[in-house]
């Protein structure tokens, strides 16, 4: 027994092994990683999905590069490339996007109006009513012939009904003395900006106008101011303690003598040919009140005004605004940049009335534009060339100069061009001993700041005007506005912290269909951001780009000219958006700064 047993035991045992054995082979489901099934049940889902997710996304998904693509390289690269520049479209989207919402968070919450307004709602829809209308030879001009001509001169205009242009000062109805006037001065045809802008400020409408330095701007709200007035004292002649009619705010009390003086060659010509006197008053700091006021009880058409003063007058009640129905600000932009905004604030709210506004300037920032819109009623933007962009009359020349060699190198610049040769420092103190020097080295100089007092200043820039002294230093108080004549040269001692500024101290050459010279001194004291600003600039103008200012790169080359804007939309510089836009962020700073300090010591009073 216990020998057949084994045999038996073994043969049961083989036949059970063999029939598991056969059992498992046919159930037999073999060990699979984790990392296998994984894989395995994100091929079926990827099978499943596929038929759901449209084709671009397949594409996506199943992004294959390299040789197993069986694609050729050129169309993987191609939709490599396209994949990018959808990113790029998505990346600009949010800039744009993000730079909305920064200028949405700047815009003034308050409005540019009078308080007796904003507290009524006074909102007005029309436009002032004027006594003048176009000659029946332009109103029957079609508006594809105003295009042609806006196009002719690269006149751009924004606003409902865009006034026609006109192109002679005789179809502007001009009384023919003002026309002899003109002439006297070498005027005998408009500038782009008077060919739009003198019609539309004629009609009452209120207008934002932008043209380049020395392009004829003040002519622009000079002319029809003084007809208005004309008009005005044919009707009902203004009395004593009347007036005035017509107000114009300039930034610097230069600026504020060469328009009054401009207003008095013009009136003055006109009432000696018989027609009614148009009274004219200087209302700035450093003249003697008494007799500003004793102007103004005899009735006055017209004050052209430095800020301060004006305040003063209004505050004191020496001047009212009551029958006040034309106001203008020249520069614009420039003054509330300067810090004049609260300034400008406490001027309108002493209207009584609808006014006809006007504001001018060669640089003027999407901030600044949507800001003044505030206080205008259907406006029209005259736009002749960008907001912000050079004279092309200018020849640009950027120099690097260490700080230790500028004064020498300053004496053998001025030897570039006769004179007369406008230096201009931020700085004061600079202007001084920039001014000591030249007269030391024999150069017949005279200098300008705003710590010299009123009789100097005045002095130096008549000595400057009428040719008795070559050269003039000045901080910018100098660099907005004044009009002197054949200016050669332009050196700017320093880099201005603002391209506005460049370009508005460089603007004092190339006037007017003349060229000029402007040569800046840069070295590494500048800040980077301007110089970049100053770069785009200079490619923008067609200008020589030195070696030292070619270097430099933007971060975000690519995005400098996004939307409708070219560069920043705060600040106006082309080198930078707003997202990088080192004067907000200063703002910004000094905003945060001053938060919950007294007034008196948030006071944003420039060094000059
Ligand atoms: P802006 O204010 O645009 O900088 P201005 O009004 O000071 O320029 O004018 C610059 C110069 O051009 C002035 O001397 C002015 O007499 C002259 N001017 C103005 N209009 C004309 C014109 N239509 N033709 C010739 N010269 C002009
Ligand atoms: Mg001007």
């Amino acid at each position: 027994m216990s020998d057949s047993l084994p045999p038996l035991k073994r043969y049961r045992r083989e036949e059970d092994e063999e029939k598991s054995a056969s059992e498992d082979d046919e159930n037999y489901v073999p060990y699979v990683p984790l990392k296998e099934r994984r894989k395995n049940a994100f091929t079926k889902l990827l099978r499943v999905s596929k038929h759901q997710v449209d084709e671009e996304e397949v594409e996506e998904s199943s992004e294959v590069v390299g040789p197993q693509a069986k694609v050729s390289l050129l169309d993987q690269h191609n939709v490599l490339k396209k994949k990018a520049e959808a990113h790029k479209e998505s990346e600009k989207d949010k800039q744009l996007e993000e730079e909305k919402r920064i200028l949405q968070n700047i815009s003034e919450t308050r409005a540019l109006m009078a308080v007796g307004e904003l507290a009524k709602g006074v909102i007005y829809e029309h436009s002032i009513k004027t006594g003048w209308c176009p000659p029946r030879c332009v109103l029957k001009q079609s508006s594809a012939k105003c295009d042609e001509i806006r196009h002719k001169w690269h006149i751009l205009t924004e606003g409902e009904d865009s006034p026609p242009p006109i192109k002679t000062f005789q179809e502007m109805k001009f009384p023919h003395h003002l026309l002899a006037a003109l002439k006297k001065k070498g005027i005998t045809h408009p500038t782009p900006i008077q060919i739009q802008g003198i019609p539309a400020v004629l009609l009452g409408r209120d207008i934002i106008g932008i043209a380049f330095t020395g392009s004829g701007k003040t002519l622009v709200f000079v002319l029809p101011l003084i007809m208005f007035c004309m008009e005005q004292e044919r009707k009902l002649p203004f009395q004593s303690n009347e007036g005035p009619y017509g107000l114009i705010i300039c930034p610097s009390r230069e600026l504020a003598t060469q328009t009054y003086e401009v207003i008095k060659f013009y009136t003055n010509a006109l009432s000696s040919q018989s027609y009614p006197l148009v009274k004219t008053v200087l209302m700035i700091g450093g003249l003697a009140v008494r007799d500003q006021a004793e102007s103004v009880r005899r009735g006055v058409h017209i004050v052209v005004a430095t800020p301060g003063r004006l305040m003063d007058m209004l505050n004191k009640k020496i001047m009212n605004l009551e029958v006040c129905r034309y106001l203008c600000l020249d520069e614009a932009d420039r003054m509330i940049d300067m810090g004049f905004e609260e300034d400008i604030r406490t001027i309108f709210s002493y209207f009584k009335q609808q006014r006809q506004t006007l504001l001018f300037s060669a640089t003027m920032p999407k901030k600044i534009q949507n800001f003044a819109r505030s206080a205008l009623v259907r406006p029209i933007t005259v736009n002749v060339g960008r907001a912000g962009a050079a004279s092309m009359d200018v020849i640009q020349e950027v120099e690097y100069v260490k700080q230790e060699a500028k004064v020498v190198y300053l004496l053998e610049c001025l030897q570039k061009t006769h004179p007369p040769v406008l230096i201009f420092s931020e700085k004061k103190a600079e202007v001084d001993d920039i001014h000591e020097y030249l007269l030391l080295k024999g150069v017949e100089a005279v200098s300008i700041h705003g710590g010299k007092d009123q009789e100097e200043r005045q002095w130096a820039v008549r000595e400057f005007k009428d040719g008795r002294k070559d050269v003039l230093v000045a901080t910018d108080i100098a660099s907005k506005g004044l009009d002197f004549e054949n200016i050669q040269h332009v050196i700017n001692y320093d880099m201005p912290g603002d391209i506005e500024n460049y370009v508005h101290r460089i603007g004092r050459t190339g006037r007017c269909g003349k060229t000029g010279i402007a040569t800046t001194f840069i070295n590494k004291t500048c800040d980077e951001s301007v110089l970049l600003d100053l770069k785009h600039l200079l490619m923008e103008a067609k200008q020589k780009i030195p070696p030292v200012l070619g270097n430099l790169e933007s971060q975000n080359e690519d995005y400098l000219e996004l939307g409708d804007e070219r560069g920043c939309s705060y600040c106006g510089g082309l080198g930078h958006r707003i997202t990088d836009c080192p004067k907000l962020e200063a703002i910004q700073n000094k905003q945060t700064n001053t938060i919950g300090r007294k007034d008196y010591l948030a006071s944003s009073a420039p060094d000059w």
